[in-house]
């Protein structure tokens, strides 16, 4: 049983994370504040209170603008048929469209005190076990990440894949990456997707206590699954009381203090 552990894990991404799903003024908007805003005041909150996390960081958007993207084979999604990068701004950078862009925003949370650690979220957020997803883009979205982090100087430790969908591990493990966010366990699981995503929105309603997690090795990578995931309080997503999401983290760091093991939270700055 590891010690009691508290890891929390961030999936910076800007309009990276969402585009794909729906592409409009409103997520643009999102993503400048989470560049101007959002991001920074988290990194406030928690330099003030010593504490570190990790920073799962979309690795185009560690750049101050769009880099040669030529080398990445193009994917074909059922949902998002256009060319991947068609939305990203050729000429902008991170002045001109810090929805898309972040270097300083990923200098600043480096130079933080307690040190926080900067993983990888993929290099362009491509869903990496949807179908229309290849082997060859897989492995080039890998290089392009330990190509960002060498010339950053940033370590290939820690990698989150994009909406937790995780495959091409042996791949990942190739390219020099050490430890991964698995998929969450969950306090309660169901035979259909469908009813285990109500579960999970009921547990956050009622404050259902998260579990503890204990890291394993799969394909020769460090396996740590996400304990509970905080929603953002958007749309519909705002009715769950806070009271609730506080209830669900005191019960997790409750038992993760009595009985050891790791507790991991993740969410979106
Ligand atoms: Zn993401």
């Amino acid at each position: 049983m590891t010690e009691p552990t508290v890891v929390i894990s961030l999936d910076l991404e800007l309009s990276w994370g969402m585009f794909d799903l729906s592409f409009d003024d409103r997520l643009l908007k999102v993503a400048r504040w989470t560049h101007d805003v959002g991001a920074p005041n988290l990194l406030n909150h928690l330099t003030r209170n010593g504490l570190s996390a990790t920073w799962a960081v979309v690795g185009a958007m560690m750049r101050a603008s769009l880099p040669d993207v030529s080398g990445l084979p193009e994917v074909r999604y059922p949902h998002f048929s256009k060319p991947w990068f068609t939305y990203v701004p050729k000429e902008g950078d991170e002045l001109t469209h810090p929805e898309w862009f972040g270097a300083r925003l990923v200098d600043m949370i480096r130079q933080a005190k307690p040190e926080q650690e900067i993983g990888f979220h993929s290099f362009s957020h491509v869903p990496f076990g949807l179908a229309g997803m290849t082997r060859e883009r897989a492995v080039a979205e890998y290089v392009h990440c330990v190509q960002t982090a060498k010339e950053l100087g940033i370590a290939t430790t820690s990698f989150v894949f994009p909406r937790n969908s995780v495959a091409y591990l042996r791949e990942l493990r190739d390219a020099g990456f050490t430890c991964f966010r698995d998929v969450d366990e969950l306090p309660v699981r169901f035979a259909s997707e469908t009813l285990t995503r109500l579960g999970m929105i009921c547990a956050d309603f009622v404050g259902l206590a998260p579990r503890t997690i204990e890291p394993s090795l799969k394909e020769g990578l460090v396996s740590i699954p996400g304990s509970l995931l905080i929603r953002c309080a958007a749309d519909w997503r705002k009715y769950i009381p806070d009271s609730s999401r506080l209830r669900r983290l005191r019960k997790g760091l409750e038992r993760v203090r009595r009985s050891g093991g790791v507790f991991h939270v993740w969410f979106h700055p």
